[in-house]
This record gives C-alpha cells, structure tokens and sequence, in this order.
C-alpha cells in the first residue's frame, strides 16, 4: 500500500469567528492511500485548541508510515488497532488514516460506506449551517445569505440574548447555540431560559470541558437539551457524558477516526445519549465521510465544505440541509 500526502490552505468565504478565536484560513492535510488499483482519502485540519498544525500532522504520520504501507487485507477495525499505538497523542493524524483505509476498504467491497455498514439513509438527519460570531447586524446578513432550514448560532460573547433575539425576527429556521465553553453555571442556566422561548433546539458545551460539576447541576437543571463537544474527545469520555449531557457531539478528529466513531455513536445510543456529529472546516474530503454516518444520528453539523470559497474535492453535495451521495463507492470523493 502507497501512503501520499498533500497539503492545503482552504480559504473560507468569510472570516469565521468562535469564542476563542478567529480564522480566514483553514490548513488541511489530505491522505491519500493506494492500494491494488483502489485508493482512499482522509483528511486532517489544523486545530489549535488541540495543538495541531499541518508539521505535526505530517511528521506523526511519518513515523507510521512503514506499519501503514505493510498493511495488507486488514479490516479497518484491525488496521486501526495496528496504527492506534503510534498515534494515541494524535487523533486528527489517526482519523485522516483510518478514514482514508474506510474508503479504500469500502471502494474495494465495491461499495459505499454507508452501504457496506448496512446504513439505511432513508431517515438522515438535515446538517445545519454554522453562523460564526460578527457584529449582530453581520450575523443576521450573514444568516439572511445563506437560507438553511437549521442554524447553528455561534455564542460566548457580551451579547448572547441580544444576537439570538434579533436573528429569530429574520427567521423561522430551527436554532442550535454553541457557546464553546465560555458560559458559568448561572448564565447557562438563565441562557436556557430565554433561548427555549426563542426557539433554539439545544445548547451545545455551555461550560469548560472539565467542569463536570457543573455541567451535572446545568444537566439536572436546563430546560433546554445540553450536548457535549469539548468535554466528549475519545471513546472514554461517552460513559462520562452519561448523566452530565443529554448527547454528545462526536468529531472524528478528536476521537481518532471513522473507526472509533462509529463504536462512540453506538455507545452513546446504549446510554441513551442523543448522538451527532460535527465537522472542522474541513474540506469535502472529511464532510463525505460523516455523511455515511447520518443514519446513526439525531443531529449533524457537517457545514464545513459550505463555509469554503474554494473546495478541492467533489463528493457528497447538501442543499437546504439535506445530503446527497455521489454515485461512487467509498466515501465517493474525487480530488479537483
Ligand atoms: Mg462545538
């Protein structure tokens, strides 16, 4: 097997704006695996809240790479345990690989993911479309240019109540918050209050990833749905977001691929945990393979591909919300 690795710069269409901080650019690391006549794509995006850049995605990989190009017939469960070892402090480098030996698999079985996972996409969720934080006169323009049938609101600023307040005079789209970690106690649960007759669906990670006290009192308290993000990273912290949120947002990235993923989606559903995933600006290459995972899901946030000026890859499309898959195997990426 063939291990190629290719760096881009993905420009956004607008300046994107979270509680901690604010990109124009997203860095992004595209796997390719070869094997046989068949090849595979995964990809990796910079994080700086989780110390990564496109160096340190391309030097862990590196190091892995003679135990990925020796690989041969291995399920993705089973070549995910083989790589696991050399890639525990990278998550983002182990999903890049895992995903693209998902798509390779599947491209080889001659079908798509979701097919040979024996999915039924007939009930998929609809992906909202993130609106980051700007001047609330921006946001509402920002909101009016892109019609969507769901809105996630980007929080955590002086003015939480006022932004949502005004966006919903502009729309009667479903509403998701995501404060990113920077409310208290207090103002999560006073925010719930407001923000449940505003119309919003649920809060996602009001507190600090670590303040599981706390989160347990919003929890027992909110009268809105709390879905964990920062505080839900690997395949440990589901049975930790049990009676502390009502579901959790996966990332592929933080827990280290489609491989692991799948198996945290159907540990969170034993709970009784709602499930969705997430995205991280990541190219059309990262969006196709969470959409194999939409009939897993309650929710999904898999925007990232329509906050690009620019994609470097056709695969699965979304309009209004809805997803469509290529007629292709695997994932169903092509690389521009
Ligand atoms: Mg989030």
């Amino acid at each position: 097997m063939k291990l190629i690795l290719r760096t881009y710069n993905l420009k956004l269409k607008h300046t994107f704006r979270i509680s901690r901080k604010s990109i124009d650019f997203q860095p992004s690391l595209i796997v390719e695996l070869q094997d046989d006549g068949f090849y595979g794509y995964g990809e990796a995006t910079s994080n700086p809240y989780y110390n990564i850049t496109l160096e340190i995605l391309q030097d862990d990989i590196k190091k892995v790479r003679h135990v990925v190009e020796a690989a041969l017939y291995e399920t993705p469960e089973e070549f995910w345990l083989k790589i696991n070892p050399f890639l525990k402090d990278n998550p983002f480098a182990l999903c890049a690989l895992d995903n693209a030996y998902n798509d390779l698999y599947a491209r080889k079985k001659g079908k798509k993911m979701y097919e040979l996972w024996n999915y039924d996409i007939n009930h998929n969720p609809l992906t909202n479309y993130t609106i980051g934080i700007d001047s609330i006169e921006n946001m509402v323009l920002k909101m009016k240019g892109f019609p969507w049938p769901i809105y996630k609101i980007k929080l955590g600023t002086p003015e939480d109540i006022a932004i949502v307040t005004e966006l919903r005079k502009h729309s009667d789209a479903v509403f998701r918050v995501d404060a990113n970690c920077a409310w208290t106690v207090e103002e999560a649960l006073s925010n719930a209050a407001i923000l449940k007759d505003l119309g919003v669906e649920f809060i996602e990670q009001p507190l600090k990833a670590d303040n599981w006290e706390g989160q347990r009192e919003v929890f027992e308290n909110s009268v809105l749905p709390i879905m964990a993000d920062e505080s839900c990273i690997a395949e440990g912290d589901i049975a930790k977001c049990h009676n502390h949120f009502h579901g959790v947002n996966i990332k592929l990235m933080k827990c280290g691929g489609i491989t692991p993923g799948k198996r945290m989606i159907t540990e969170a559903k034993k709970l009784g945990l709602k499930t969705m995933v997430g995205c991280m600006t990541e190219s059309t290459v990262g969006i196709s393979a969470i959409a194999h995972l939409l009939p897993e899901l309650d929710f999904v946030d898999m925007d990232g591909a329509l906050l690009l000026a620019q994609d470097i890859a056709s695969g699965v499309t979304i309009k209004n919300g809805k997803t469509y898959y290529p007629d292709r195997t695997g994932a169903g990426v092509i690389l521009f």
